[in-house]
This record gives C-alpha cells, structure tokens and sequence, in this order.
C-alpha cells in the first residue's frame, strides 16, 4: 500500500465552494486560506438554524494501546462510508498539534485511504489557530506579570499563580523554568514553566465556546491565580479578556477541509484528552449538525474518558444530543488487554502477538465490556466497529463481533483503511440502524452534585473502582473551589489513557482499586474542574530519534518524511 503522503498526494480535491455547497452552506459564508483550506464564517450558525439536524455519531474506542486503534480513521472512514449508502455526511475532527507532529507520533489526519488531505496542510500549521492561541496565553501571561512588576494592585499572591506560557514544540527544557532574572527593570522574578500549546486553558474555552460572546466571557472568567485573601483573581480583572478575544476572534472559525473521497471535514481546535476534555469544537459541530444527514465527530481517548467528557463536557455546552457511540476495536489493543502481552510506543509489536489467536481477543473482552457499559450510562446506543489490520486474522475479527454479541451491541469489521468508503459501508448501515434507536441521552451527573460525589461517580461507575482517595490537598482545593463558586462545574479527571484505573499497565478491566487524587486544577473558563490522578504530562520532551530526523523537503519542494 503507498504511504498516507503518496495517498494525500494523489487524491483528487473538490474546490472548497463545491465542498461547502454541498452542505448546503453558501459563497457568502466561506473564507477561503490558499485553495485547500477554509474557514467558515460564524454567520453560517444562525443561518442554517433551521435546517434538520443531522443524525450525531461520536467515535470512541477501547482503552487503546500507546499506538492508538484508529479513533481518526475511523471516524473519517464512517463519514466517507455514509456516501456509499447514498447519505450526507460531515466529519468533525480535532486539530493535530505539531509537537507531536514532529515528536513521536507523526502526524493524525487519519491514514491509508480514510485520511483529511492535505495531510500536510491538517498537521502543519493549518491557518494558524494554534499560533493565535499561544499568542492569546502568552499574552494573558505577560499581562499578569506586569501587574505584578507594577505594584501588584490586585494583591496576587505569587505562590498561587497557576497560569504558565505555552508553545506548539516538544521541549522539556521549558517544563520548569525562573523568569524575570536581572535587575529592577526586568520583571519580578518566579519559578513558572511551558506546557504545549495543546494543554492551554485558552484552547479548552475556544473549543467550548459557542458564539464570539461567548468566547469572550469564557476568557474573562479563567482564573489565573488568587490574591492574598484566597479569592480567584481572573483575565477579566486584569483587563485582559477583550485584548484575547481579538486575537482568537479568527481562530474561533472551523477549517473546512475534504477525505480523500472529498467527504467535508471540519477540523478545529486540539485541546488535551487528560487535563482537558480533548474534543474537537462546539461550534464547528453546531455549523456540522445542520449540513447533511450525518455529523461524525471523534472524542480522544477511550470512552471513559473522551466520551465521558464528549457527553458530560462538551454536550452540555452544545445542548446537542448524540444518536451513537462507535467505539472502536482492534485485534492488537483487546490482546493487549488479556494481559499477556506490552505494547511499547515507537517499537514494533512483539512477535508472540502477531500469531492467529482468537483465544487472547476474547481474554481482553472485560475492557470492550466495560467501555460499552460507559457508553449505556448515558443513555446512548454503542456500535461496535472492528478496525480491521492487515495482519488480522478473520478468527480474531469473530472473537470481537461475539463479545459484541454477547452484549446485544451492533458491530461491524471496517477496512476504511485499506478500502476508503467501500470498506466502511457496513459499519454505515449499522451505525444507521442505531441511530434510529429511541435515544434516552442524560449526563451521568446533575450540575449541582458537589464536585468530590462527581469525581467519585465517575471513578465507580465509568472506571470500575471501588471509590475515591482525596489527598488532604485536594481535599483543601475542593472546599476552596465550592467556597468559590465553582462547584457546579463537571469534572474532567485527569488519569492516563492507556488503562481504566490509574495505572497504566493494569489492562482489561481492573477491580479492588481506589482512584487516588493527588490534587485538583480548575479551568473555570473553560468550565470545568479537573482532579489530576497520577504523573500529567502537559509538556512532551522528544525521543533520541524524533520524527523531525526524517522530515524534509524535496526537490520539487514538497514535503517528505511526514509519517
Ligand atoms: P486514534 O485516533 O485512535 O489515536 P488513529 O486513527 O490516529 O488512532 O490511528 C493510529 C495509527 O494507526 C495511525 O498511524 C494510523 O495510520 C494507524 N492505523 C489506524 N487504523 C489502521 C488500519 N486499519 N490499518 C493500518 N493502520 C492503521
Ligand atoms: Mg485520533
């Protein structure tokens, strides 16, 4: 098979207009950057108002290995799988960060011939918006530290600053830095640090805005740190809001893009699955809900996570209602979860794996269990989809579709990959009948539960545990955040992604555990607290050999090496 790059470059692209018309959204409303990108005016949200919503999928998946199981491809895949069956569909996709572009990972605009293109355009730069939100944060920083240089008015305490600088670069050298070093005039020194541009609170709140009003309320309300009598000083008292909302007021558009099968593909905003809720934009799905039958939308992580914050986070945000969960299954992920076999990120599977084994499939099955009952909490139709590798075996793929038997879900194998919408028109037809399911959605908790029974609710019902450990910090923290109004947050729990507990090498589905929290951040502009469970990376450093070794530009001045 050729490479996702080849494949990028050899797909045959419909002018955006046509792509946009399609949709149903007129000249008027679309702005184009160069001739493979677009930002849709916000305009588009009121105009199609009354237009039918499409039918709202969510794709989710298994507690996944380091590799990641095709969340992306998939959900690519499934929208390009809808025009097969003669249906409209719109596919909603986060925005690749480059730091990991350039780190580990490569690039995430899907792969083979279920991939947005260009690929190069999606995972570099796009139009900016990760640079507008990094100015925006950096600036908010800049502004904080020249209250404090100039007297200090509003009484900040400097120990309980919690807001930092980002940039969209893999550099642990940053993780912990002193700034204001030298003399009077240079600013007043104190230990802060970098986290990359993805971990921003301003990229939660411009994902989970859903007007210019309210983007610019959200930024007045983050929290940057508290003054001296313990109440939170925020962007709004600095006077700092207006000055964010102008730089972001461009970044707040979706970026229309196309599959390689010309589907549309909205990609906007990346904010982090752990410390964030790791969802693609609100007000790209509020444009997407009204522009055919269909809107696909990938939520990061497995379902106890993305999809939890997908429903609990984001949908109460929207006010949209999901139809379907597609969750997403690989042979190499459910072995994993028997627990005979190590997945390591950026090594080669082990030998022992690739042998035809239906009997591992099936000893992996609790996780797949579990993450369908995650998706049921809410009240929400799961599908299995069995995202099909060329190394399968057809025994491995049956062991998947009879758990999904077993538990009286939908399921269907996808070779989106390998064959485009062809290999996913099974999967459409599936996804379909569910959706025509009597929906019951409901959050897993009310607003006002208060903010530790949240936490624990979620560790015991989404994760399996058998209740809480709070830290006396976090206890401390949780009293402060009530005291100051922000009880009536959801929770965003920040625990690792490669298990269900907080350990990442405990697979399958683990009991006799507590989930222990070590302390607790709030994002109050973005809305929504967060308990961190475990060691949070929010700057990535780079490997001994990082993707960037093998990107470059070749003679005609395209790229090569993006993997
Ligand atoms: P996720 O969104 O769940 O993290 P991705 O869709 O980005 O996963 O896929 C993770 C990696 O696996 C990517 O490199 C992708 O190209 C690859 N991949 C996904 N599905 C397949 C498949 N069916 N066959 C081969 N490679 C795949
Ligand atoms: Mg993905």
């Amino acid at each position: 098979m050729p490479t996702n790059l080849e494949i990028s470059r050899s797909a045959e692209r419909r002018p955006l207009a046509d792509v946009a018309a399609d949709m149903g959204i007129g000249a008027h409303l679309v702005e184009p950057y160069g001739s493979t990108v677009a930002k849709l005016s916000l305009d588009a949200v009121g105009e199609l108002a009354d237009r039918p919503p499409a039918r709202y999928v969510v794709v989710t998946s298994i507690t996944p290995t380091p590799l990641g199981e095709g969340k992306t491809t998939t959900t690519v895949g499934l929208g390009q799988g809808f025009s097969q069956l003669g249906k409209r569909a719109v596919v909603a996709l986060r925005q690749p960060s480059m730091g990991p572009t350039f780190g580990i990972k490569g690039g995430a605009a899907g792969g083979g011939y279920s991939q947005v293109v260009p690929m190069e355009a999606m995972n570099l730069h796009l139009t900016g918006d990760l640079h507008a939100v990094t100015s925006a944060h950096n600036l908010l920083a800049a502004l904080l530290d020249n209250h404090l240089h100039k007297g200090n008015a509003l009484g900040i305490d400097p120990f309980s600053i919690t807001w930092r600088r980002v940039l969209d670069v893999n550099d642990r050298e940053l993780r912990r830095i002193v700034t204001g070093l030298g003399g009077r005039q240079d600013g007043v020194p104190r230990e802060t640090g970098f986290d990359i541009t993805a971990a921003s609170e301003v990229m939660a709140v411009l994902a989970l805005a859903t007007s210019l009003r309210d983007l610019r309320r959200r930024l007045g309300r983050i929290v940057v740190a508290y003054d001296r009598a313990g109440d939170p000083v925020t962007a709004e008292q600095l006077g700092a809001a207006g000055a964010l909302c102008v730089q972001l007021r461009e970044a707040l558009k979706p970026n229309l893009l196309q599959s390689v099968e010309q589907t549309p593909v909205l990609v906007h905003c990346g904010p982090f699955g752990n410390i964030a809720h790791g969802n693609s934009s609100v007000l790209a799905d509020l444009i997407g809900i009204r522009c055919g039958d269909y809107l696909v939308t990938e939520a990061g992580f497995g379902a106890d996570m993305g999809a939890e914050r997908f429903f609990n986070i984001k949908c109460r945000a929207s006010g949209l209602v999901p139809d379907a969960a597609v969750v997403v299954v690989t042979v190499r992920a459910l072995k994993t979860h028997s627990g005979r076999y190590r997945v390591v990120a950026g090594k080669p599977l082990p030998e022992a794996m690739l042998r035809e084994s239906p009997e591992d499939v099936y000893a992996g099955a609790a996780n797949l269990r579990r993450q369908l009952a995650n998706v049921r909490a809410h009240g929400v139709t799961p599908v299995v989809a069995v995202n099909a590798f060329p190394g399968d075996f057809d025994s491995e793929h049956r062991a998947i579709l009879d758990i999904a038997a077993e538990e009286g879900v939908r399921a269907a194998v996808s070779t989106h990959v390998a064959h485009g919408g062809k290999g996913a028109a099974e999967l459409a037809d599936v996804v379909a009948t569910a959706c025509e399911e009597p929906g019951e959605f409901a959050f897993l908790y009310p607003e006002d539960l208060p903010l530790a029974d949240k936490i624990d609710l979620v560790a015991r019902r989404l994760y399996g545990a058998d209740g809480i450990e709070l830290s006396p910090l976090a206890r401390r923290q949780l009293d402060a955040y009530t005291r100051c109004g922000f009880g009536d947050l959801p929770v965003c729990i920040a625990k690792t992604h490669l298990s269900l507990s907080d350990d990442p090498m405990r697979k399958g589905a683990p009991t006799g555990w507590r989930l222990p929290v070590r302390e607790v951040r709030a994002s109050v502009g973005a809305g929504f607290v967060y308990p961190v469970c475990g060691e949070m990376r929010t700057m990535p450093g780079l490997s001994s050999h990082p993707a960037a070794e093998q990107i470059d530009i070749d003679e005609a001045g395209e790229v090569v090496g993006l993997a």
